[in-house]
């Protein structure tokens, strides 16, 4: 490659194409501790609307940003060959870092959850990771699911973890206008007491 990749990939771990077939993938060529800086990406900021128009290959290896954005490489590195798994050993720190969520060994493919950064349809798919943990499909609503919230605490991109709050003090109103409501029902039940 002649141009510089856009991304970053720590030196620990390689990008290359996976051993069975169906595409690439990044591995650890070194041990790597829990919380390590795996990879940065980089590349050009999308909207939407342009975005869906990109050809499918760097639909798929792009990253969502925020909420309308999309960072897509320019050029492709080996950093951007990072596949979903559905038991992933990294997440995100802020919008393009990828850390280790655990410990990694010498051979393993580091792996993140796309419901960390995706809150949108663009890449939605049939998910084949073989974890026990797979959810079958992957899709722009799974950062929702109340398992992965708190499987993936502290790993969300910043703007998934703004819907997730929103969310979450949307549902501590519902929960306190109910409460309320009932209080008063109960209150309208009781004999008006008389003072004399
Ligand atoms: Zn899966």
């Amino acid at each position: 490659m002649s141009k510089q990749p856009s991304s970053y990939l720590s030196s620990k771990l390689e990008g290359r194409p996976k051993a069975h077939g169906s595409g690439n993938g990044i591995y650890a060529l070194q041990p790597i501790q829990k919380g390590e800086l795996v990879a940065v990406f980089g590349g050009v900021v999308y909207e939407w609307d342009a975005f869906i128009h990109l050809p499918e290959r760097d639909r798929s290896l792009c990253i969502q940003v925020e909420d309308r954005l999309f960072l897509v490489p320019r050029p492709i590195g080996e950093g951007d060959y990072v596949n979903h798994s559905c038991n992933p050993n990294a997440g995100l720190s802020g919008q393009i870092g990828l850390v280790a969520m655990r410990d990694i060994k010498i051979g393993e493919e580091v792996c993140f959850d796309y419901a960390m950064s995706d809150t949108m349809p663009y890449d939605e798919f049939d998910c084949g990771c073989g974890q026990t943990t797979c959810r079958g499909t992957v899709g722009g609503n799974d950062w929702q699911r109340p398992e992965l919230q708190k499987r993936y605490a502290g790993f969300f991109s910043p703007h998934v973890q703004r819907r997730i709050d929103a969310q979450k003090a949307e549902k501590r109103a519902f929960e306190r206008a109910m409460r309320s409501t009932k209080a008063q029902k109960f209150a309208s039940t009781l004999p008006t007491p008389v003072y004399e």
